[in-house]
């Protein structure tokens, strides 16, 4: 069996180093695009111009048009290939982080992306994840090859809402418990193999950083000041989570997540919330003891997790509706068939209500 480990070309951490952006991605060429919307790039403007000031490079601004769908890509194609390009800069959350790395696949360009909120692990995957118009999931499209560089501006992500933060949290959280069911399985990863020993180290040291350091970084993200502790965690939740993932496979934690979008509309839940939930339903599916159970629970109190379909916006799950998020969860994607033992959506539906009876207070 082959095992893998594949990252983003470079990575860069820190707070304020959007101000010196140009040095990290100068090897790329001078003149780009950056992909992001009015908001972000009110935050970022000051830092952006003055990466770019006094020197033989520049970038365009095209604003991103909401979701994350093929015709958006198409579009900023369009744009990139008019304005000459020689990279894309995806700069915002992760709708617009997926559209860049989409471009940048079909347009043969080179990537950038600048996550501005840690609220997934999606910017350092070789993978974009395509949405309809009505922000329904289509397909986890793998691109060619990871991002070519990474910037993670601490200082403006210790500035991001904290649900963004929490919700990254959960997102990276699932990871360890996802990458340990798919190397009891033999499960592939999404990068052409299964886990090397490094890809399973990086899911590990994940759950140990947040373990750590997530309440306390919580809290910073509330100052809205940064910390090394927030540094730290924002390093699990983009980087260690992120190449984790990638690396090892996912499994019924994103299963669940993918069938919940595809059956609860509206569905007003973020992804690293709902993937929360899907982890404890996972961790119910294999009945781990009741010891791990409640201390997995109280870190998530602890931390602000959702903890069932009711914290996730979902007023009164019936049975019906459960058991059809079960049937999605099994079926939408692959993801759920990655456990050591045979996953049918009775089984899901089980896991599901284990969860929902000992978290809803019903
Ligand atoms: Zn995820």
């Amino acid at each position: 069996m082959v095992k893998t480990l594949a990252a983003p070309a470079k990575y860069y951490q820190g707070p304020d180093i959007l101000k010196d952006l140009y040095t990290y991605i100068n090897h790329l060429g001078k003149n780009f695009a950056v992909l992001t919307d009015e908001i972000v790039l009110g935050i970022t403007k000051d830092n952006l111009e003055q990466s770019f000031k006094g020197i033989e490079a520049g970038y365009d601004v095209i604003i991103f048009g909401g979701e994350s769908t093929q015709a958006e890509a198409d579009r900023i194609i369009d744009e990139v290939t008019k304005a000459g390009c020689d990279a894309i800069i995806g700069l915002g959350g992760g709708k617009v982080t997926d559209t860049a790395k989409l471009v940048a696949d079909i347009s043969g360009l080179p990537v950038v992306i600048i996550p501005t909120a840690a609220a997934t692990d999606a910017a350092c995957s070789a993978m974009s994840v395509i949405y309809d118009e009505n922000g329904t999931f289509v397909v986890s499209k793998r691109t060619k090859k990871n991002p070519d560089v990474v910037v993670v501006d601490t200082a403006v992500i210790a500035k991001a809402p904290v649900r963004t933060f929490v919700a990254g949290v959960g997102d990276a959280f699932a990871c360890y418990y996802e990458a340990r069911a798919c190397r009891e399985s033999g499960a592939m990863n999404y990068t052409g193999g299964v886990g090397s020993q490094a890809a399973f180290a990086i899911a590990e040291l994940c759950n140990k950083v947040l373990r750590e350091n997530a309440v306390e970084a919580k809290k910073a993200v509330e100052r809205k000041e940064w910390s090394e502790t927030l540094d730290r965690c924002i390093e699990a939740n983009i980087y260690l989570g992120g190449v984790g993932f990638e690396n090892n496979g996912c499994a019924i934690a994103h299963g669940v997540y993918n069938g919940m979008t595809a059956v609860i509309k509206p569905f007003d839940a973020m992804h690293g919330e709902a993937v929360a939930v899907g982890t404890l339903i996972q961790l119910a599916a294999e009945k781990i003891s009741i010891e791990e159970w409640n201390d997995i629970v109280a870190f998530y109190k602890e931390v602000g997790l959702p903890c069932c379909f009711k914290d996730l916006g979902v007023e009164d799950p019936d049975d019906e509706l459960l058991m059809k998020v079960a049937e999605a969860g099994c079926t939408v994607s692959p993801n759920a068939h990655k456990m050591p033992f045979k996953v049918t959506p009775e089984l899901m539906f089980k896991a599901i209500k284990t969860v929902e009876e000992r978290n809803s207070g019903k």
